[in-house]
Parts: C-alpha cells; structure tokens; sequence
C-alpha cells in the first residue's frame, strides 16, 4: 500500500467508493466524474505498477483477472453495444492517479448519470 495514493486508500476502505465488483487482485468502482453512463474504474488491489507503461509479463495473471472483470461488468452493466477500455500513461495522456487503471466506458444508448440530491 502506498499510503498517499488515493486509490490504495479506496481498497483499504479509507476513502469510500461504489464498488460494482471485487476479485482476489482486482477492484471495479464507479468514477466519481463520469464521462459516460457507465463510467467503472478497474484497478490491481495492489499497488503493482503506477502506470500501464511498467506492465511485465509478470503481471499478466493480474491483468487477466482485470480483463475478465471488465467483460464481466459490461455485460452485466447491458454494454451490448460496444465498450472502451482506457488507461492514461502519464500527466500529459490525462493520467492524475498513479496506481495503473483502466476506465470501462460505455452505456451511451442511456444519459450520463445525474448527482443525487445528497452529493450535488
Ligand atoms: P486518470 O485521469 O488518472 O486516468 O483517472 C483517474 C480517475 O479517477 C478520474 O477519472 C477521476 O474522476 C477518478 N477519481 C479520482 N479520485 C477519485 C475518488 O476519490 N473516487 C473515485 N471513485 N474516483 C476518483
Ligand atoms: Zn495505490
């Protein structure tokens, strides 16, 4: 765990998040600013890599897992028509968490997601 990183702190519990899926190495939870209808972040539980850019062959188990739950999510989530995986590599790609991530987007057959009256 890196203890500054925000999405180390989201697996922790410190920081809470809407997870839609958890598996022994990976979590899935919704962007907080989604640019999609469905808009799902997909991370290692640990802290592996910082970006996809120092992915080695010895994460491809891990990366696997990831992939499978990214097909899980979109089918479950009604993706039938199509869906983005999408990481950033780097501040200058977009890149603002540096914990290696993937953005599941898709949905736009549906509007984007509106604030609840709570958080809005
Ligand atoms: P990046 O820009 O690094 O590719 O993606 C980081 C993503 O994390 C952004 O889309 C941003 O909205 C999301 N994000 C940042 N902080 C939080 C947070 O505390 N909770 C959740 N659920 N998402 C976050
Ligand atoms: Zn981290």
């Amino acid at each position: 765990m890196v203890s500054d990183c925000i999405f180390c702190q989201i697996v922790a519990g410190a920081i809470p998040s809407d997870r839609v899926a958890e598996s022994s190495n990976v979590l899935a939870f919704r962007d907080i600013n989604p640019v999609a209808p469905t808009h799902v972040l997909l991370i290692p539980k640990d802290h592996v890599v910082d970006s996809a850019a120092d992915i080695r062959p010895e994460h491809g188990a891990i990366l696997a897992e990831l992939f499978g739950m990214a097909a899980e999510i979109a089918a479950a989530e009604g993706l039938d028509d199509g869906w983005k995986l999408v990481t950033n590599v780097g501040a200058a790609a977009g890149q603002t968490v540096f914990h290696a991530h993937f953005h599941l987007i898709g949905g736009w057959h549906r509007p984007l997601p509106t604030p609840d009256a709570e958080s809005a």
